[in-house]
């Protein structure tokens, strides 16, 4: 599947209906959500579920149609600073990290402005804003001139989707507009960092964009809060964060296959077998030969240790191997450092296992 000129005409099996990158398309797509419909859309991080982020109507459909919690906030899209303004009270380390690393795969949290429906924040006094590079998209945020609140375009607890087939195997019926902009080319959810705080910049999720280059552009160093606030976080707690406010990002299961997944090192994956399982098995690097041939079911992420291919090809791997049906996937942690840490969190989120537990 890629970027067509034309919308494709709905079909008996599929009642989606598809826009392309044609100038035609992308009015239509626009006009979707200026009528408060829902429309799938790339971004270069994962596929969105985007809506009209002041029409408080179109924001619940997004929830509806995700199954998500209304305490888990969205992210609102914009094309440009005066959007952002708009929407939150802009702070010089916004100013910063907007000039060093937007458009990009970084969401900046900051206090919200009476504009923003309270649903979108899910009742917190904050907002996180995002200004995505993806070309198509940053078309349409342009066409259309509203923000967009969107929120991974997977249902509550799944994996997020990469390619629009994933968003449209995962959806069905239930979705009626989709932007095809073929796949994400970065593949992993943004950065989220809190800059609502004085003096504590906060991570409050891993992304492409890492806590070091943050730390380096404020001159100040960012924590890393989503461990600490993980190991005080129990499934049946997780509206409250260590300042009393919902962390809902931070649930320990999240972004999970349906298959059971075991994140473990190929030289422990022995101690799964079972003559009745059926095993899916992901090397991080290619194996050799002789490898390969010794087991069956191996699959990679990456031909020679790429991380940005590792990145961009997991949660499509993780989608094919879920349809599978294999009883199990056995996955081997990344290296730590840059994309392999950001990995090892989301594929810990998978498990429901505290990441200090992996890799
Ligand atoms: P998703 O869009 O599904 O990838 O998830 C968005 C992430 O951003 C979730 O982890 C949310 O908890 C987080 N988020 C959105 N708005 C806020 C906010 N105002 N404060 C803290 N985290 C937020
Ligand atoms: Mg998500």
């Amino acid at each position: 599947m890629g970027s067509t000129g034309t919308a494709k005409k709905p079909n008996k099996n599929r009642v989606t209906r598809i826009y392309g990158s044609g100038a035609q398309d992308l009015a239509q797509a626009a006009d979707v959500l200026a009528r408060g419909g829902i429309l799938a859309v790339p971004t270069e991080t994962v596929y969105g579920l985007a809506a009209h982020a002041l029409d408080e109507k179109a924001c619940r459909r997004i929830f509806e149609i995700k199954g998500r919690p209304l305490i888990d906030p969205l992210i609102v899209h914009i094309h440009d600073l005066a959007g952002a303004n708009r929407l939150a009270h802009w702070n010089e380390w916004a100013d910063s990290l907007a000039k060093a690393f937007w458009p990009g795969p970084l969401t900046l949290v900051l206090p919200k402005k009476e504009i923003v429906p309270s649903l979108v924040t899910a009742g917190l006094d904050t907002v996180a804003v995002r200004m995505p590079h993806h070309p198509l998209l940053r078309k349409l945020l342009i066409m259309c001139n509203l923000p967009l609140a969107a929120p991974s375009a997977n249902p509550f607890g799944y994996l997020s989707p990469t390619r629009p087939e994933h968003v449209l195997k995962s959806f069905g019926q239930k979705l009626e507009h989709l932007l095809d902009g073929g796949p994400c080319q970065i593949g992993l959810e943004s950065t989220v960092v809190d800059l609502s705080q004085p003096h504590r910049p906060a991570v409050l999720r891993p992304g492409p964009v890492g806590p070091e280059d943050i730390s380096e552009i404020l001159g100040i160093e960012v924590l890393v809060e989503t461990e600490s606030r993980m190991a005080a976080t129990t499934d049946e707690k997780v509206h409250s964060d260590t300042r009393g406010k919902p962390s809902p990002g931070l649930l320990h299961k999240h972004y999970s296959p349906g298959t059971p997944l075991v994140v473990l090192p190929c030289q422990d994956w022995t101690s799964q077998e079972s003559p009745t399982k059926r095993i899916a098995k992901i090397a991080y690097r290619k194996p050799d030969q002789a490898e390969l041939s010794r087991s069956s079911d191996m699959f990679w992420l990456t031909e020679d240790g790429d991380e940005q291919q590792a990145a961009h090809g997991l949660y499509d791997l993780l989608h094919k191997l879920d349809s599978l049906k294999f009883d199990l996937i056995l996955i081997e942690p990344a290296p730590e450092g840059g994309l392999g840490t950001v990995i090892n969190e989301r594929l810990s989120r998978a498990t429901g296992l505290k990441p200090d537990t992996i890799g």
